[in-house]
């Protein structure tokens, strides 16, 4: 097998993973708005492409649409 073949593996693979992770992680996480304290979840697409800190996540509230860096809360709302 061609070493870069393999490495093109090994990169394919990571990316998956750390989608799974991202998708899994966005669908057991919730937020809670600070302006209308409306307690909801970002799923999918939407939680993986969204600007992100290391537990902050720049989200936008199905609500009242503030948005802004929220903590990343664990568990479901
Ligand atoms: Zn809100």
């Amino acid at each position: 097998m061609h070493p870069a073949f393999v490495i093109l593996i090994i990169v394919a693979a990571y990316a998956i993973i750390m989608i799974v992770f991202a998708l899994s992680r966005g669908s057991n996480s919730h937020f809670i708005c600070p302006k209308c304290a409306c307690d909801f979840q970002v799923t999918g697409p939407k939680y993986l492409f969204s600007p992100k800190t290391f537990n902050t996540h720049y989200v936008t509230c199905p609500k009242c649409g503030y948005h802004g860096f929220l903590e990343v809360l664990p568990g479901k709302e």
